[in-house]
């Protein structure tokens, strides 16, 4: 069945795949940012679609429309964006909420918050089940993106048992892929332009901290899953690959894959970097017909390696 699909944080890396894939399953797309991480370029080639409609809004106001579904994605994603005006970054995910929420409730919407595993913090649980309830320092340099997502997934159960509004939360882990913007820090986009670059590759602290990498098209497909799932099931899901790699590993990878000349430098360690993180996803195994992450980390890896080569040889 056709549906009218609002999707915040659209133009954005995630919500640019997003946008495509449910254009692609014959759905009509409402797609609103207010560019602060996001850029007009990812979804430029979906302006011709007549059932795509870009807005430009921010979701600390209120937004009216009619749709039967959103999903939530507008936040600046990663330490360096989120960290730029802290206080801006923990509205949007409060003041975002309420307003998507309340915007649910009245037009009877079904809701998919994207949460993240950063609710976990510096977990001392090892892999992360959903029933962990995470070590997150409140006054850090991180709280404003952890405690501002940890506050709207409160929102999301809260507005479930008040007022019966059809919520999902999933806590999305690492994920990298095409359209990732080149200059937002995140490890994954830094090496691979410092290897196409030839430049120093910056490993923060001694490299021996872990991450587990989704590609893209695996969390789309389980977002897409988790909306679709059965009423009586709303989350929090993790929906990430749990293969865990090292900064240091990951900077040998794309060495390899970009064949760079690149030198590894270490850098100071960010406050409260998470040592470690790996997703325990049996939940959505159960939940969501079977889903697991099917694209290998070298091979995305390769994926994304061609999209920034592109990327570098136009600028
Ligand atoms: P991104 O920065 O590329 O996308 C976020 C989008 O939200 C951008 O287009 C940005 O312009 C928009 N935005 C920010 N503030 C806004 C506001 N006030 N009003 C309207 N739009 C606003 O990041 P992403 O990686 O695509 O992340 C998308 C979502 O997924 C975020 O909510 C993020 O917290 C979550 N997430 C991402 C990851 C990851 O590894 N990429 C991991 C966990 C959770
Ligand atoms: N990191 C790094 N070099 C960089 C950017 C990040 O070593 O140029 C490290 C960072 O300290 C963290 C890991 O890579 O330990 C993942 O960082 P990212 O910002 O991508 O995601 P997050 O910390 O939010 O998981």
């Amino acid at each position: 069945m056709k549906k009218r699909i609002l999707v915040t944080g659209g133009a954005g890396f995630i919500g640019s795949h997003l946008c495509q894939r449910l254009l692609n399953d014959g759905h009509e797309v409402i797609c609103l940012d207010n560019y602060f991480t996001g850029n007009k370029a990812n979804v430029i080639h979906l302006l011709d679609n007549p059932y795509f409609e870009l807005i430009r809004h921010d979701v600390t106001h209120p937004f009216f429309i009619e749709v039967d579904e959103i999903y939530n994605l507008a936040c600046p994603a990663s330490p360096v964006h989120y960290q730029y005006n802290p206080i801006k970054t923990i509205k949007t995910s409060v003041m975002g909420a309420i307003n998507m929420l309340g915007l649910a409730k009245r037009i009877k919407a079904k809701i998919l918050q994207a949460s993240t595993s950063e609710v976990y913090g510096d977990p001392i649980v090892h892999p992360q089940p959903e029933s962990y309830w995470g070590n997150v320092n409140p006054i850090g340099q991180r709280s404003c993106y952890d405690e501002g997502k940890r506050c709207a997934e409160t929102l999301f159960m809260d507005y479930r048992l008040q007022n019966d509004v059809k919520i999902k939360i999933i806590r999305i882990f690492n994920t990298y892929g095409p359209k990732m913007n080149p200059n937002d820090g995140r490890v994954v986009s830094n090496f691979i332009v410092q290897a196409l670059k030839g430049e120093d590759i910056t490993i923060f602290g001694d490299g021996t901290q872990t991450r587990s990498f989704q590609y893209v098209d695996d969390l789309v497909e389980g977002m897409i899953r988790m909306m679709n799932s059965r009423d009586d099931f709303w989350g929090p899901v993790n929906i990430g690959n749990p293969k865990e790699f090292t900064m240091l590993q990951l900077a040998e990878l794309v060495i390899r894959l970009t064949g760079s000349t690149s030198r590894i430098v270490h850098m100071p360690l960010p406050q409260d970097d998470p040592t470690q993180r790996q997703p325990v996803i049996d939940l959505a195994r159960k939940e969501l017909n079977g889903w697991e992450p099917t694209v290998e980390l070298e091979q995305g890896l390769k994926l994304t390696v061609d999209y920034f080569k592109n990327l570098l040889q136009q600028s």
